[in-house]
């Protein structure tokens, strides 16, 4: 079968929820990935940042055969031997108390917005179904009915009503609306502190420490979803770091997966994860003995590799080389890290350059109709680096 082939196969029996660049990836490790038909390109998106380990690292997959050798599910109605010592590394790794395990980006934001509130219940003294959340335009938080509800992209909404109530939604970078959106029922605000999807929106220095010290002041709770930008891809093992706004919810996911399964969690102090108590919250396969052990591979790698300087590193060589490019359509480059973004002209086509892309070998996906989102493999080298950084160069110079 060629790649044409596999594309009509998808096309015939899938739903058609997704548009994606046609291109059929058949192969894959480290910062490459190929077709059908044996053409190697540069993968620049990474599943979205949770192939921050590179296809395939070694030690990752070493972790998931080994694990699927000795006992793969238990549930959580028994213990296992994996999960206590992946939930020991993660909060070793991340700085907090406790964490939660669950399986996708989504289920972790919905865990976050469990925990925050029954804390505002329990501890806050919010009357139950009163409790208030505050979001943020242009957010993306998964797919699930709450998330989208959070959500102001009219195809994520759509025709899906009704929607879950208590969430407040305000402007992005604005700490006054927020402040103004502030009830006695307010128990949390949630943000991603770059915005991914919305196609890398760094916010400007000193908004995120605005909105720590906002919900300190206001006894709410800071939740940030880290599912995209977790995990050393920013520069930072987190990009909260960057300006020391330390959440007490973290809703993580993608990258603690190394690219091999579905992996999340929350993790929180002991007064907000207190609020969990047997049979209050679950999930069959969180906390499974194979994800905990694929898991704790994946934060090894992160450490032993140093990925977020690395990606610091790579990320400024990334943005300087692309500001120097020729290209008439070009506003600029944003972003941290491995973290970027290419923002087009208003109503410029970026799929077309994307398909050139594909064509020159790399990989990289627009989101909205004008930004091409580039977030490669934290592994890249150099050398690789600079290799993608000239193709990107070569077909922004016909643009
Ligand atoms: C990808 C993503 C999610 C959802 O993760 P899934 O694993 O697709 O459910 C949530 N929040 C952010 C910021 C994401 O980038």
């Amino acid at each position: 079968m060629q790649s044409k082939d596999y594309i009509e196969l998808d096309e015939k029996y899938g739903a058609h929820n997704y548009h994606p660049l046609p291109v059929v990836i058949s192969w894959a490790e480290g910062v490459k990935v190929k077709d059908p038909e044996g053409k190697t390109y540069f993968d620049f998106l990474s599943a979205y940042s949770a192939v921050n380990q590179g296809h395939r690292h070694p030690k990752i997959i070493k972790a998931l055969i080994d694990q699927a050798n000795s006992c793969t599910l238990t549930s959580r109605a028994f213990h296992n031997d994996r999960m206590g010592l992946f939930l020991k590394k993660l909060c070793e790794y991340t700085g907090y108390e406790h964490a939660l395990p669950m399986n996708t980006g989504a289920e972790a934001v919905e865990t976050g917005i469990k925990a925050a509130r029954r804390w505002g219940v329990e501890v806050k003294g919010v009357q139950n179904g009163k409790q208030e959340i505050i979001c943020v335009n242009e957010n993306f938080h998964g797919r699930t009915l709450m998330a989208i509800t959070m959500s102001n992209d009219p195809d994520s909404l759509i025709n899906y009503g009704p929607y879950v109530p208590g969430f407040i939604r305000v402007p992005y970078e604005d700490v006054a609306a927020m402040e103004k959106a502030i009830t006695a029922n307010t128990v949390a605000i949630i943000l991603e502190p770059i915005q991914g999807e919305a196609g890398v929106c760094v916010p400007y220095e000193g908004y995120l420490k605005a909105v720590r010290d906002l919900c300190t002041k206001n006894n709410i709770l800071f939740i940030a979803d880290e599912v995209q930008t977790g995990f050393c891809r920013t520069g930072k093992r987190f990009a909260w770091q960057h300006e020391n706004a330390r959440p007490d919810i973290m809703c993580l996911g993608k990258a603690l997966g190394g690219g091999v399964m579905p992996v999340s969690a929350i993790v929180a102090d002991h007064g907000v994860m207190k609020v969990f108590t047997p049979g209050t919250h679950g999930s069959t396969f969180g906390g499974n003995p194979l994800a905990s052990s694929v898991a704790m591979a994946a934060l090894d790698v992160l450490v032993d590799e140093k990925l977020d300087e690395h990606a610091e590193a790579m990320g400024k060589i990334f943005r300087e080389e692309i500001a120097k490019i020729k290209c008439s359509n070009m506003v600029k480059v944003r972003g941290k890290g491995l973290l970027n973004a290419i923002l087009f002209k208003d109503g410029f086509q970026a799929w077309d350059v994307c398909l050139a892309l594909r064509d020159a070998g790399l990989l990289a996906k627009q989101t909205h109709g004008n930004i091409i989102r580039f977030a490669p493999p934290l592994v890249i080298t150099e050398t690789e680096l600079r290799e993608a950084i000239a193709i990107i160069a070569r077909v922004l110079g016909k643009f």
